[in-house]
């Protein structure tokens, strides 16, 4: 699960990561009134920002012409102004697509004077299979051509998740980042804040990018995390119930959301066959023998070990509702699962669906002939595979390509 910068940004504060302040607002109004609040306390300069969970929002344009979701202003009418140009717009950046992100939510912040825009990532090094943080004085920009073209630029400190991150560490990159002075001992202490956000939320991954060298109202440099962003590992999200409510549905896929109230593993792609299988192993394995054979997978579908009659219909729903389905392939291996659990279940949504697409259906193992049975006493038109070659060649036939 993602969340938005401002729900990063506060997850960070809790840790004492210096996050500039501000507040989340939906209306124009309520832009305004946040802007006017920090120009009292004596800020210079507020920007708003465009919440998607999508970065590259600085030099993204919305589909209405106005040019940047992210936008530094001088004064709160001028906050106003862009929260109008923003609000109920959509955002189309590098990482939204062309169809681009609607944007409901603005954070609007303090704008620190920015002297140096650092990069800095927590994420778990499979490799390694640690913890690694990793920072880059280029920060700002994007840290994919800097890892291409100067990669000597990405600085990496493994962890030992067993003690956690060492206060040597926190120094030995905060020198690496250029820190002098104050500002070593303050960025290492930042970047502690940063590996503890990331370990206590158990997240997949935290990036700051831009992390800023700021000029405090005192002339004093200080360090911020200006960009925030936030992936959490969903297998432990049950754990974080305050986290769990920071899920945005409007960000997430509506056919990803459908599957995840069942259970399912539902994740859309380009192509025109849908896969129901069972595993994520085998289901993985099913979209590499249908490309094998010249087709192109539409979902990857993953029914888990036990599937119920209710979850493979809902199954087979959200799979049909992709317009560019032309034929399903159910590979079942019946491990724990028992064939006719699913048999019946592809009766029923068949019927519930008036299916009209070529359905090509691989059975195996456990209740395997009762399965059979159960989709040839239908009387319906069921293309049955004998292997998982058989069965990816026939579906790829049958969609004609
Ligand atoms: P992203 O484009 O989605 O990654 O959004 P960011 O929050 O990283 O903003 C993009 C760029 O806008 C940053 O790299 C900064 O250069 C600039 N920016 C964002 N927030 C501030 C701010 O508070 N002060 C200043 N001076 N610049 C900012
Ligand atoms: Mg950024």
């Amino acid at each position: 699960m993602n969340i938005h910068e401002y729900q990063a940004k506060q997850l960070l504060a809790q840790y004492g990561v210096a996050v500039p302040p501000g507040d989340v607002c939906s209306t124009p109004e309520a832009a305004l009134a946040i802007a006017e609040r920090l120009f009292a306390k004596g800020e210079k300069l507020v920007v708003v920002k465009s919440q998607i969970h999508a970065g590259g929002r600085g030099k993204g344009t919305f589909k209405s012409g106005f040019q940047g979701g992210v936008k530094l202003c001088k004064s709160a009418a001028e906050v106003h102004e862009k929260a109008k140009g923003m609000l109920g717009q959509v955002l189309v950046t590098k990482q939204t697509g062309p169809e681009g992100r609607l944007v409901s939510k603005l954070l609007v912040a303090a704008a620190p004077a920015i002297r140096k825009e650092l990069y800095l990532a927590v994420l778990l090094d499979r490799a390694a299979s640690r913890p690694l943080m990793m920072v880059s004085t280029e920060g700002g920009v994007d840290i994919e051509e800097v890892a291409e073209k100067t990669p000597e630029k990405i600085i990496k400190e493994i962890i030992d998740p067993a003690v956690g991150m060492m206060p040597y560490q926190g120094r030995k990159l905060a020198v690496a980042l250029g820190l002098k002075g104050d500002l070593i001992a303050q960025g290492a202490k930042l970047l502690m804040g940063v590996y503890k956000t990331w370990w206590e939320c158990d997240a997949a991954m935290v990036e700051i990018n831009p992390l800023c060298i700021i000029e405090g109202a005192d002339g004093k440099e200080g360090l911020v995390a200006v960009d925030a962003k936030i992936g959490l590992d969903d297998n432990a999200l049950y754990r974080h119930k305050n986290i769990l409510e920071m899920r945005d549905l409007a960000e997430e896929a509506p056919l990803e959301i459908e599957a995840s109230k069942f259970n399912l593993n539902y994740i859309k792609l380009e192509g025109n066959i849908a896969c129901l299988v069972n595993g994520a192993g085998l289901a993985m394995a099913t979209m590499d023998i249908i490309q094998h054979f010249g087709g192109s997978p539409a979902n990857f579908l993953d029914v888990g070990g036990g599937a119920s009659k209710d979850q493979v219909t809902a199954a087979f729903k959200i799979i049909l509702s992709d317009p560019n389905v032309k034929g399903i392939l159910v590979n079942i291996f019946g491990g724990i699962m028992d064939c006719n659990v699913i048999a019946t279940g592809i009766v029923s949504a068949v019927r519930e669906t008036g299916l009209k697409l070529p359905l090509v259906v691989r059975l195996e193992g456990n209740n395997v002939e009762a399965g059979k049975r159960t989709l040839t006493e239908s009387g319906m038109t069921i293309i049955s595979g004998d292997s998982m070659a058989d069965a990816a060649q026939k579906v790829v036939k049958a969609v004609g390509k």
